[in-house]
């Protein structure tokens, strides 16, 4: 069924190679269990009541919970949760469960406080531990075999706590690095921007950018071409722009650039430069512009409608030029 978002599977590369991962595990654990469940009585009921269950818990529960969004705390339940299985196991197979228990809790704190992937190595010195343990108590063959198995799947499954976790960092930080991008111009978008917007800093020029007679030019010569000039102001701005200044599409023709360190006087040396390359490259359409600086005591928003404003005087002293703004901010009367 296409459009079921199935919890925690982000990316069908990882689920697919979890999957099988996971159908390894468990497919090497039936086949290493399988003699022991022909005329072992009470080993059978070992391996299908605890050990079974407790693999399949374990790695559907590595597969599916969404690790990288839970919160730290709750992934410190995880090893508390893996004592609890590990003490079953401990019951039923007495050599096998108790040296687990610091391996498994040491690993998975590990992993999910670091949330790091290929840690699983760090399982292996434990695991020898646990295997010698079950040779210095001269257990039976079954018992021992049964020790290595048990590596294998917890080995498995903090791979495959770490492996989700990365991955679903990966598709998250994707996605909101996409939220906030405009995909005809390849720039910021008005999302980002608001998010910028927050810390004002003095200094800082906000300056609004719309192109003039937009309207026209599309219906002359199709919103095709209005696109790629769109896209080619968007290069434009890149081009000229100094490191820590940014650029975003505000909306249609319309764009936005933050300029920290600037001042006035800066912000209309760089729509000097915008204006030179935009010369060269589509000399046809021309721009008009707005500038203010930040304040003390205003907001962001306060700054954006400043800019707004010396925008709409830029238009109607004619277009093709900028104006700044060196409004006052507005008095606050003490309360
Ligand atoms: P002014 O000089 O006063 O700014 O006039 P204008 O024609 O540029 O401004 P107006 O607001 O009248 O028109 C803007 C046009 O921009 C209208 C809209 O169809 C067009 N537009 C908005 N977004 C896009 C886009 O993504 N692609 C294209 N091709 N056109 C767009
Ligand atoms: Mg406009
Ligand atoms: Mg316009």
């Amino acid at each position: 069924m296409t459009g079921v978002r199935r919890p925690g599977l982000d990316s069908r590369t990882s689920a697919a190679w979890l999957a099988a991962a996971s159908l390894a595990a468990l497919a090497a654990l039936v086949l290493v269990s399988f003699p022991f469940i022909h005329g072992h009585g009470p080993e059978t009921g070992a391996i299908v009541g605890s050990w079974l269950p407790a693999a399949v818990v374990a790695l559907v529960g590595a597969l599916m919970l969404p690790w990288e969004s839970m919160p730290r705390e709750a992934l410190l339940l995880v090893p508390l949760l893996l004592v609890g299985l590990v003490d079953v196991t401990g019951r039923w197979a007495p050599a096998v469960g108790p040296a687990y228990s610091p391996m498994v809790i040491v690993v998975f704190l590990f992993v999910g406080l670091t949330q790091r992937r290929y840690v699983s190595p760090l399982l292996l010195p434990f695991a020898l531990v646990a295997w010698a343990d079950s040779l210095h108590h001269a257990v039976n063959d079954q018992q021992i075999v049964r020790a290595v198995v048990i590596s294998v799947v917890w080995i498995l499954v903090a791979e495959v706590v770490a492996w989700r976790t990365a991955d679903q960092a990966r598709v998250r930080g994707e996605l909101s690095a996409f939220a906030e991008k405009d995909a005809l111009t390849g720039l910021d978008n008005r999302r980002a921007l608001d998010a910028r917007l927050v810390q004002p800093e003095p200094q800082t020029a906000t300056i609004m950018i719309d192109i003039d007679h937009f309207k026209v030019l599309n219906d002359t010569f199709g919103h095709l071409e209005g696109d790629r000039v769109l896209a080619d102001f968007a290069h434009v701005l890149a081009a000229v722009l100094r490191n820590g200044d940014r650029a975003f599409r505000y909306g249609g023709e319309e764009f936005v650039v933050i300029a920290p360190r600037t001042g006035l006087a800066g912000a209309q040396r760089l729509l000097g430069r915008v204006r030179k390359a935009w010369e060269v490259a589509h000399p046809e359409v021309t721009f008009s512009a707005g500038a203010a600086v930040w304040h003390e005591g205003e907001s962001s928003q306060d700054v954006l409608g400043r800019a707004d404003a010396a925008l709409y005087r830029a238009k109607a002293d004619g277009r093709d030029c900028w104006r700044v703004s060196d409004d006052p901010p507005p008095l606050v009367a003490a309360v």
